[in-house]
Parts: C-alpha cells; sequence; structure tokens
C-alpha cells in the first residue's frame, strides 16, 4: 500500500517539508522497492490475486487517496516493469483542491511560528500510547513532524465534524488561518483516472470523502460507501469491484460499511491490518502491508513480518 509518490530523490530534502502520508515515497526508493518484490515473489493483478496453481507468493501494488503522482511518477515504473496496480478514489475528492484533514494540519504545521502546540486542546489522548497532556513542542522539523503525528493519530479516531472543529482550534492556537483546499500536491481529475483505468489499473473506491466509517451511523456508513462507489462507476462507465476503507483498522469500519461494500457489488476490500493475505482471508477484509513514509528498513522488516506470517507449518522452521 503505498499513497504519494515523491519526485524528489531520496537524497534531496523535502520542500515544503512533508509529513506522514503526505510525504510518500521518492520515486527511485519506489522503484527499488518493485524491483525487489519481483525478485521474490510473483506480481498478480488486485483482483486475481491467489493463483492456485503457482508456488510463489504472489504480490500486488495498491496507491490510495489518488494523488497525481500515481500515474505522473508510478505508473511508468509499474508499465516498465509489468506490475499490474490498483488505485483507490475517494470520488468526492477527485478533480478538486480539496485537502484532507492531514494536508490542512500539515499547512498549519509547517506554517506557524508558534513554539508549541497544547495537544489536549483537541482532545484526550489515548491512553494506550504512553502520552500525557503535554505541550508538543514545534521548535526542529522532528518536533514538527512528531507532532503532526500525534495529533494524527487523535483525529484518525474522531467523527469528522469533530475533526474539522479540533482543525480550526488548532488554527487558532497556531494563529495560522486553515487551509481546506489549495492543495500542495494534486490529486488525478477524471481523465487522468481514465488515463490510469486504460493502461490496466484496477480502479476500486475509498469513500466519497475519507469518511471515518467505523464512527459513522450505518446509514452515513451506506451513503459514503455507495456514493463513492457508483460516482467511480459513473464516471468510468465500468463496475468497481473493490473498494479500500479510509485508515484501514478495526475501529475504522462496521457491519454497515462491510454490508455497503457488498451491495455496492465490490468483491473484494482491503484494510490496513499489515500482515500477507492468505486463502483463509474473508475478501471483504483483506490486509495489506503499508510501505508509505517509512525509511527502507521499516519497510524491509513489514515485508519480512508479511512473508513469514504466511509460511505453513509444514513447510517452516
Ligand atoms: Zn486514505
Amino acid at each position: 500500500m503505498y499513497h504519494r509518490i515523491d519526485p524528489a530523490s531520496s537524497s534531496q530534502a523535502h520542500v515544503p517539508p512533508a509529513y506522514g502520508v503526505e510525504r510518500g515515497v521518492t520515486a527511485d526508493v519506489f522503484e527499488r522497492q518493485i524491483r525487489f518484490m519481483l525478485k521474490h515473489f510473483e506480481p498478480r493483478h488486485l483482483t486475481r490475486l491467489f493463483s492456485e496453481g503457482s508456488r510463489v507468493p504472489g504480490f500486488t501494488v495498491t496507491f490510495d487517496d489518488g494523488y497525481a503522482d500515481n500515474l505522473h511518477l508510478a505508473a511508468p515504473i509499474l508499465s516498465r516493469l509489468k506490475v499490474p496496480a490498483g488505485i483507490f478514489l475517494n470520488s468526492e475528492f477527485v478533480g478538486t483542491d480539496r485537502r484532507f484533514w492531514w494536508e490542512t494540519l500539515g499547512s498549519l504545521i509547517r506554517e506557524t511560528d508558534a513554539t508549541h502546540i497544547d495537544a489536549d486542546l483537541v482532545g484526550e489522548f489515548n491512553p494506550s500510547n504512553g502520552e500525557s497532556d503535554e505541550a508538543l513542542p514545534l521548535s526542529s522539523a522532528s518536533e514538527r513532524e512528531y507532532a503532526h503525528w500525534t495529533i494524527s493519530q487523535m483525529l484518525m479516531h474522531m467523527h469528522d465534524s469533530d475533526i474539522s472543529a479540533a482543525l480550526h482550534k488548532i488554527a487558532h492556537a497556531l494563529s495560522v488561518p486553515p487551509r481546506f483546499e489549495d492543495r500542495d500536491w494534486p490529486l488525478l481529475d477524471w481523465d487522468q483516472v481514465r488515463q490510469l483505468a486504460a493502461s490496466g489499473f484496477e480502479v476500486g473506491a475509498h469513500g466519497a470523502n475519507h469518511a471515518n466509517l467505523g464512527l459513522s451511523n450505518p446509514s452515513q456508513a451506506r451513503a459514503e460507501v455507495l456514493r463513492s462507489v457508483s460516482g467511480i462507476e459513473g464516471q468510468l462507465q465500468d463496475e468497481v469491484q473493490t473498494f479500500a476503507y479510509p485508515y484501514g483498522g478495526e475501529a475504522h469500519r462496521s457491519q454497515a460499511a462491510l454490508d455497503a461494500v457488498r451491495e455496492a457489488g465490490c468483491r473484494w476490500a482491503f484494510t490496513t491490518e499489515p500482515r500477507a493475505a492468505t486463502l483463509g482471508d474473508a475478501p471483504l477484509t483483506l490486509p495489506r502491508v503499508g510501505l508509505t513514509g517509512p525509511g527502507s528498513l521499516t519497510c524491509a522488516y513489514r515485508i519480512d513480518r508479511a512473508y513469514r506470517s504466511i509460511r505453513t507449518p509444514q513447510a517452516g522452521k
């Protein structure tokens, strides 16, 4: 699972500084990761993940959220290496200048002159992450990165209307106007999505507005899922068969969301549970290994752990 692919070479600094999924991976690192996967795994189409005859584990590549760099930077690499891929779109963001909330938060943290932010103004810290309600310093680049991560962890578990209220509060505290549009990194428009589809990308849905389906009430969750699938189908004049739950954790989906994904006609849906998929997995909650953001060692560790998780007891030591 990827998000952004960045044009900068991995040795260059990012300008403006990007945080978390905003940063993505650089095109050269992305290509090295795909070449590594090709050495050890067999590339498969998103809708044909399990190949009965093969003893080599398969892999596929997915992108979430619909960044234009997926077309400009990732697609040529994948096409050259003959690796199929899928992309999961937020139908009501395609072709717009709207920011996702983590990008609005990113701009606030990038642009402020404040030296710290009180994270407790966002809400309660999750006690399980061991944090207290201390002020988060914003003096260095790494402190700003950590503040973005910490606040994102909190917002990721809040309802959309509360997220928007929290962003206004943070903006006020940091003395920076909140920017909900005017993106730093463009999203795909529908013509570009059609280009990707024509080049063989599997185009799936990711909710209309990236809402947290676990916190949405059943009718909201159903509307988010159905609107995103029908919106994409209307634009592509083709069936949508795949879905990825926004945020992808267990807390980020509900039975109503699963039912809606099925009702919308999707046959495969993906979470962000970081392990390898097996034939025993339910088709509407298939895991994915995220390779967005972290350094190469973390990626290697995640791939290794996913691979070990599928070695059967008979074959394994
Ligand atoms: Zn997403």
